[in-house]
């Protein structure tokens, strides 16, 4: 059943006093940033423009290849030289990440990893990457891919496998989804040197598509699965994020849950979310499977991300649902004080998927994503403002992407023509998309403002 949403009266009602992360540090503190995403799927189409394609041949009811991804996004926003660096799917993210200096980086990596063949029968839809193109994932620093969703075991348990392996081989730590059960509900442990620890215990559930049959058993691989979003399996999640977090530890708890498109939050869903929070000791939810971001509660001190929406497609070009702009993407940043799981602040990068890569969203569409993050916090007492980001402070040992320097500010440019494709993402400000005089990214960042 959906949630009743606020009225204009309730708006205008809601506390005056919300916190920001200025207003929650506190001197000394340390503090421990968190980048969140929601899906990254560079399988299928993007596989396809990347050094090392996999075979093309997918079994979707309208579509044979693979390739017909890559002509829809070109048909749409301009040609894509194939084949494209690695970290060409980042594009503007990479430099955001860089200046953001987050300590952990986590996605929800929302395909296989693999050459299988053996595509899960009755399946509509298929994602795979070859694993020769992991380097895609390496690149942008990701330290943690949570698996437990709708798409990993799309090829198959052998898939799976391969995924697995593939990632851990590369250095890339995993949750949800493993070669036993107990492999699949094991936390990913994430070290922060001199600040803590970030635990990411993380699951599927059936409302996101999951088949139930992929749920991990004693003898079979697959994923960490709910058996459903009532109080005993909230406090069974309690049990095991006690069983390990200790002072100082920010638990995180993934989740792939809901509906691909809409607003509304089903009331068991926020239910089951502020369990997890009264039950389960955790810090922060980070639920994704909605291709849109979500509204954000606070509650009780501790963020609820309902839906991160999509950083990542190959959906380019294809209509439908226009109206919740699925090619609008968020990088979340989520910052805690390391002592005591404070939250301090909750910033969001706007981004805009064109030519199967990730580029700053012009300051029309950042506006759009305040204006509708705004709405949908207001009904549990958040509101969203906007704000250009301070020069970053140099960072000692960058993990990629060059160094980003901050241009606050609000720049008029005029039509340009279709641009080339750049290989490498340099951070720049060109517009590739729509003709007619603009307003050119000013590096917006969109901030979490909380009943406190
Ligand atoms: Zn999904």
């Amino acid at each position: 059943m959906a949630e009743p949403r606020i009225s204009p009266d309730a708006a205008a009602q809601r506390p005056r006093s919300r916190m920001t992360a200025a207003d929650a540090a506190s001197p000394g503190q340390r503090n421990i940033t968190l980048f969140l995403s929601g899906d990254v799927m560079p399988g299928r189409g993007i596989d396809q423009v990347l050094p090392c394609p996999g075979r093309p041949e997918i079994h979707e009811p309208c579509a044979r290849s693979a390739l017909e991804y890559v002509a829809l996004a070109e048909h749409a926003s301009g040609p894509i030289a194939k084949p494209v660096a690695h970290a060409y799917i980042w594009g503007d993210a990479l430099a955001e990440l860089e200046r953001r200096s987050a300590d952990v980086r986590i996605i929800n990596l929302e395909t296989a990893v693999t050459r299988s063949e053996d595509a899960w029968p009755g399946k509509g839809i298929h994602y795979r990457m070859h694993p020769e193109n992991i380097p895609c994932i390496a690149t942008a620093g990701i330290d943690c891919c949570v698996l437990a969703n709708n798409h990993v075991l799309d090829w198959g348990y052998p898939g799976l496998e391969e995924t697995l392996a593939t990632l851990h081989r590369s250095g890339l730590k995993t949750a949800g989804a493993g070669r036993n059960d107990d492999e699949a509900a094991a936390p990913a442990v994430l070290e922060v040197p001199g600040k803590g620890r970030v635990l990411v215990f993380a699951f599927g559930h059936e409302s996101s598509g999951v088949p139930p049959q992929w749920a991990a058993t004693e003898k079979r691989s697959g994923i960490n699965l709910l058996p459903d979003l009532s109080e005993a399996t909230a406090s069974r999640i309690g049990q095991a994020v006690r069983a390990v977090k200790r002072p100082g530890d920010i638990a995180l708890v993934s989740l792939h849950w809901g509906s691909n498109w809409g607003y509304d939050i089903p009331r068991e869903h926020r239910a089951f979310a502020h369990q997890l929070v009264d039950s389960a000791a955790i810090d922060i939810l980070h639920g994704h499977s909605s291709h849109h971001p979500r509204g954000i509660e606070v509650y009780r001190n501790k963020p609820i991300l309902y839906g991160c929406g999509d950083l990542l497609n190959d959906y380019e070009g294809i209509t439908g649902y226009e109206q919740f702009r699925g090619d609008l993407a968020l990088l979340y940043f989520v910052t805690f004080d390391a002592a005591n799981g404070r939250l301090v602040g909750l910033g969001m990068t706007p981004l805009q998927i064109r030519r199967l890569r990730l580029n700053r969203a012009s300051s029309r569409d950042a506006a759009w994503l305040k204006g509708m993050l705004d709405r949908e916090c207001a009904r549990w007492g958040g509101a969203v403002e906007m704000s250009a980001p301070k020069p970053a402070a140099p960072r000692q040992a960058p993990r990629g992407g060059k160094k980003h320097l901050g241009r606050p500010g609000v720049f008029l440019g005029s039509a340009p023509k279709p641009a080339a494709p750049r290989q490498a993402p340099r951070g720049g400000k060109k517009h590739l998309g729509r003709p007619g005089v603009f307003l050119e990214s000013p590096e917006q960042t969109l901030e979490l403002r909380w009943a406190g």
